[in-house]
């Protein structure tokens, strides 16, 4: 289906829903996602949800749209989605090329929405997504002229993965939190409060990382997909990754003996695998290398049983960092 082809079959669906939303005081919930009354907010992925939901308390309704437990690197919207986002009063994404889908729905929404966009990785200092030598040989680097890999994740030539460092999430959260103020001004007191309460804790959690991680031996972590660019920059690690910046690319055999020879030569301990990805690959090469496996999370969504026991962002990375510790000693 085409973006145009959409917007003209659920404009009038919105607009009925808009008037009877007028019409009626209790306005029931035609759309289960949507909440009327409250400032609805539509966010691409996992800690964008956690961050607006922070902010924006009792005031908002937030719509992730990438589902728990599903990994957002492989996913792209579908007419349900693209409905939400459009009568959201506010549509945030990460960008930094993440979202590979964004560019073209955005443009096909422009005209007639009157929903407020907000790029949240908006200035976050990008570092360029291939460091290291290995991945060259793999179809992800083949399709990288289009700017796009085998998921549509249109990350150019630099790492989306942002706010896997502790102070970008709080310039993303920054960002949130100043466009809730524009889409409602009138609580603005309220989502500074919130605001400063969330910046409270992930300055508190950088410090944690900086000051644990300044005492561990070692510095190697080897990762199944290349998303903790930010995080190793910020705290003096190496990350080196199986995979590169798509979780699900398939690693060569030369890939996999750069690894083996790597964590030899490091004596590394642990090789992380993430949850939303099948840890097969990970099994496999720390049983190849006599290595044991370790979580780390690149908190890009979080699974069905982490969002029943109401992980977040913030636990979600202090487990990431005993798990560092235990790694790293
Ligand atoms: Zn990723």
């Amino acid at each position: 289906m085409k973006p145009t082809f959409i917007k003209r079959a659920i404009l009038p669906v919105i607009l009925v829903l808009l008037i009877s939303t007028l019409l009626s005081a209790c306005g029931g919930r035609s759309q289960p996602a949507l909440v009327n009354g409250k400032i609805n907010i539509a966010v691409s992925f996992y800690p964008l949800y956690d961050f607006a939901s922070k902010i924006g308390g009792d005031h908002v309704n937030v719509v992730n749209l990438v589902p728990a437990g599903v990994e957002p690197h492989d996913w792209s919207p579908k007419s349900r989605d693209i409905q939400n986002l459009t009568k959201s009063d506010l549509f945030v994404y990460l960008g930094a090329g993440f979202e590979g889908w964004v560019k073209d729905t955005l443009g096909s929404l422009k005209k007639d929405s009157k929903t407020v966009v907000v790029e949240a990785s908006r200035g976050i200092e990008l570092i360029p997504a291939m460091e290291e030598e290995h991945g060259d040989e793999h179809g992800h680097d083949e399709k990288k002229e289009e700017g796009k890999d085998a998921h549509g994740h249109d990350h150019g030539n630099t790492d989306p993965h942002v706010w896997l460092s502790p102070l970008n999430a709080k310039q993303l959260a920054l960002n949130i939190k100043d466009a809730l103020i524009q889409v409602d001004g009138v609580h603005k007191a309220d989502y500074e409060a919130n605001f400063k309460k969330l910046a409270d804790r992930l300055d508190q959690l950088d410090g944690k990382y900086k000051s644990e991680l300044a005492k561990v031996s070692k510095k190697d972590i080897v990762v199944t997909h290349q998303s903790f660019g930010y995080l190793a920059k910020a705290y003096g690690l190496n990350q080196k990754a199986i995979m590169s910046l798509a979780p699900d690319a398939e690693p060569t055999s030369k890939d996999m003996k750069n690894i083996l020879q790597f964590i030899k030569d490091n004596q590394v301990k642990y090789i992380f695998f993430e949850e939303l990805v099948s840890d097969k690959l990970a099994k496999t090469l720390a049983k190849d290398a006599g290595v044991e496996t370790l979580v780390l999370s690149p908190v890009e969504g979080l699974t069905e049983e982490q969002a029943t026991k109401g992980d977040d962002y913030v636990s979600l990375m202090e487990n990431n960092l005993n798990n560092l510790i235990k790694a790293l000693q």
